[in-house]
């Protein structure tokens, strides 16, 4: 018999994952990135897609969106190869899919260093 001893995950609200990927927004793509991506959250709230059964598929729209607008066609950019996005999936964190590790749960992403080559 397995006994987990922490408290039971509180169940994430759909306002709280819009709040926690907006933050990721505004770590690594700055304010103007953010007021963009919010301003779409807006959107989709507006025409309705918004699922309360899983609140988690906004981050995967808000994603799609930076890439197909180019805002950032890798973002979040995976800080360990900088070659591939993280992917949002288990224990609410962002993954990196080539190493198969979590670098950061969802609003913890740290800022991007300056690129020194
Ligand atoms: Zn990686």
């Amino acid at each position: 018999m397995v006994l987990l001893s922490t408290a039971e995950a509180a169940p994430v609200t759909y306002q709280q994952v819009v709040e926690l990927v907006l933050r990721d927004v505004e770590t690594t793509l700055g304010p103007s990135a953010r007021d963009e991506a919010a301003a779409f959250v807006r959107l989709e709230r507006r025409l309705g897609n918004v699922r309360d059964d899983h609140p988690e598929a906004i981050v995967d729209t808000l994603q799609t969106y930076i890439h197909d607008c180019f805002i950032d066609p890798t973002w979040p950019s995976c800080p360990l190869h900088h070659t591939h996005p993280l992917w949002f999936g288990k224990e609410d964190s962002w993954w990196c899919v080539m190493d198969d590790v979590s670098i950061a749960p969802l609003g913890g992403l740290a800022a991007p260093r300056d690129e020194a080559s």
